[in-house]
């Protein structure tokens, strides 16, 4: 997903909730997990769903939640500044956020999705699920894989003539819906991801007041 839209979908879910500054501070850490680096190297994959990485993306969205739970169950005495603490916390919301955002632009869930529902008409919001527990661990979904050769994509000549010769079908140029050139299954990528997110949000929220309680939670809402 490209980082207009990873903004667009953060800032849709949680704008409401987080001040001005605590949600920019969501959304850096969003988009710090797009590096020049990761188009090069596939050690970070899993931050992306790329490469065969659906259990490591999602080890890893755990080990964040687990990291926002840690630091809500910190007593006031063992923190110096518990602004700081909160913004450890809303870092780490904004790296998984923009992985499971990334869930559905590069993996075939949106596929999946249609073809159970035999549809491809204008999308009806209110039918759209992000969230089919069976489509979750279906045996046939699967990640895009990021090929070296691809960088060579985004030369405009270059990028048009490779298309024509080598395109293999799991490759993230065949399979990605990154942005709105990939037609109406970006659409429901996108609904799906802001779907994924409040989800996400709603469960650090509970733990944080599970740990921490409502002051705790107000500090991740409001920087300074
Ligand atoms: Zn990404």
């Amino acid at each position: 997903m490209y980082a207009k839209y990873h903004i667009e979908t953060t800032a849709w879910v949680l704008q409401r909730n987080f001040s001005p500054r605590a949600l920019k501070q969501v959304i850096e850490a969003n988009l710090a997990q797009d590096s020049i680096k990761d188009l090069f190297l596939s050690s970070d994959s899993y931050r992306h769903f790329c490469n065969d990485t659906i259990t490591t993306g999602l080890d890893y969205v755990e080990e964040q939640h687990r990291l926002i739970e840690q630091l809500a169950g910190l007593s006031k005495e063992q923190v110096d500044k518990p602004t700081e603490l909160a913004h450890r916390q809303r870092i780490a919301l904004g790296r998984l956020l923009h992985t499971v955002q990334d869930f559905y632009s590069h993996t075939n869930y949106v596929d999946l999705w249609l073809r159970e529902h035999h549809t491809e008409q204008t999308p009806i919001i209110d039918v759209i699920d992000g969230l089919d527990q069976a489509l979750l661990t279906h045996y046939e979904l699967r990640t895009a894989h990021w090929f070296a050769l691809e960088i060579l994509f985004h030369i405009p000549l270059i990028g048009a003539l490779l298309r024509r010769i080598w395109l293999p079908p799991h490759s993230h140029e065949a399979m990605h819906l990154d942005s709105p050139e990939r037609g109406l299954r970006f659409v429901y990528s996108m609904i799906m991801a802001q779907q994924r997110t409040a989800k996400e949000y709603q469960r650090a929220v509970k733990a944080i007041i599970r740990q921490g309680g409502s002051e705790a939670l107000h500090c991740f809402h409001q920087e300074g």
